[in-house]
């Protein structure tokens, strides 16, 4: 996957606004302080199963993209 594929597949997750994560599929938010604990999911939500925190992805994006920065020069 591409930085840019990463991003967008992110994307189709969850959304980012104000320091916080909100999951697209339930409705779910976290501060980004709060990080560290479970991602509220309801419990009938889709992307809980997946069992992957919206903030460990994002680092994974941003890793991706600066690799693509550091082969670049
Ligand atoms: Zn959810």
């Amino acid at each position: 996957m591409t930085p840019l594929e990463r991003m967008l597949s992110w994307h189709s997750n969850w959304s980012l606004n104000d320091g916080y994560v909100k999951c697209k599929a339930c409705g779910a938010m976290q501060a980004e302080s709060a990080k560290e604990n479970k991602f509220p999911h309801t419990e009938t939500c889709s992307v809980v199963r997946l069992n992957q925190s919206p903030w460990q992805l994002l680092d994974e994006v941003r890793m991706a993209f600066e690799s693509t920065e550091n082969t670049k020069s």
